[in-house]
């Protein structure tokens, strides 16, 4: 009997799984940086500071605010891949909706709107994922983003529901202990996301004991997401522009505190924000949340494991940057580049090589 190859026992398409490395050797391991925009720097000012960071290795910003247009041109000019980061379901700077479509925020479990009574801070005011008004008004919003020159790709962020549970390493800030799901955090409970969960499972998750514990009602909300970034994901791509999103560090996490199921978004790259403190873990946490990423989403979407700078002096930056890159990322992401020192620019430079 012919001696079976290992090949041939595996066959073709596991074996190519386990020869071929996961990120492809001609992309470079890449480092961006988050950026906030304004409406007052010139274009020379924004290629200054662009110019400032591609010399410290960083090869692509997420910018948000300011004059889109203006500051993607310019980034470009500097060699920069420039993904436009968007607030999506948390629209607190949104004068407009707030003032024409009050109804189209979340409700949470006590029957309070985040418009009216935002949880936590007073930014958070969140819209209904689950309106097929919502998701139209999105849709549109993105589409025009797509569509302006220069733009790689539309960056979503605050796509998710609030907070039910914060990370831990934040709850002595809002002297909370929140050991488990409190109805003011817990979103959304308006009549339209009752009405369409009674649909699909025959009862009001209002009129279960404890709704915190019905895994049905759970999953509906992770979809409400999943429903959302489909949509906004045909509308970029549909102008041939790719999409990116900022998340919670793990998909385990995600699930567990803002009600992300990441792992089943279309997107091209995702940017876990690997915020290590934020969860009271140290550096090398970082790189078991980028396995745990990587080993769920598919092949072709690249990882970026977002770092919080206030927390990663130089020389932690270097370690926290050979940990993600071990741990077999595409990358890192920079929160933000307004404290990107000198010093953090060296290091960035170094460790990217
Ligand atoms: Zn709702």
């Amino acid at each position: 009997m012919k001696r079976r190859t290992a090949l041939e026992i595996l066959g073709a398409s596991a074996a190519s799984s386990l020869l071929m490395p996961r990120i492809d050797l001609r992309a470079p391991f890449r480092a961006w940086t988050w950026v906030h925009g304004n409406n007052v720097d010139t274009e020379s000012v924004w290629r200054a500071k662009f110019a400032r960071i591609r010399a410290g290795g960083i090869t692509g910003v997420l910018v948000g605010g300011g004059n889109m247009a203006m500051i993607a041109a310019a980034a470009h000019a500097e060699d920069l891949i420039f993904h436009a980061w968007t607030w999506v379901m948390n629209r607190s700077g949104d004068v407009w909706v707030k003032v024409n479509h009050p109804e189209w925020f979340n409700v949470n479990r006590n029957g309070d709107s985040s418009l009216a009574k935002p949880p936590y801070v007073g930014y958070y005011q969140w819209l209904c994922p689950s309106r097929p008004e919502v998701r139209e008004y999105l849709r549109g919003i993105v589409k025009e983003i797509a569509e302006t020159p220069n733009v790689d790709a539309v960056h979503l962020d605050y796509i998710r529901h609030p907070d039910v549970i914060l990370p831990i390493g934040l709850w002595p800030q809002y002297h909370l202990v929140q050991d488990h799901e409190m109805p003011e955090y817990d979103y959304c409970y308006c009549t339209v996301c009752r009405d369409k969960f009674k649909a699909q499972s025959g009862y009001d998750p209002l009129t279960v004991p404890d709704p915190t514990a019905d895994v049905a009602w759970r999953e509906f909300r992770w979809n409400s997401i999943v429903e959302m970034v489909t949509t906004l994901s045909q509308a970029a791509r549909s102008h041939n522009c790719q999409i990116s999103a900022a998340v919670f560090p793990t998909p385990t996490l995600a699930r567990m505190q803002v009600r992300q199921a990441w792992e089943k978004w279309p997107l091209d790259a995702v940017f876990p924000m690997t915020y290590h403190k934020f969860h009271n873990q140290d550096i090398p946490w970082i790189g078991a949340a980028v396995r745990e990423g990587l080993a769920l989403i598919p092949k072709s979407e690249l990882l970026y494991a977002g770092l919080h700078l206030p927390d990663l002096p130089p020389d932690a930056l270097v370690q926290a940057i050979e940990v993600v890159r071990n741990a077999g990322a595409a990358g890192v992401s920079l929160f933000d580049a307004g404290q990107l020192s000198d010093a953090h620019l060296a290091a960035v430079r170094s460790a990217i090589g």
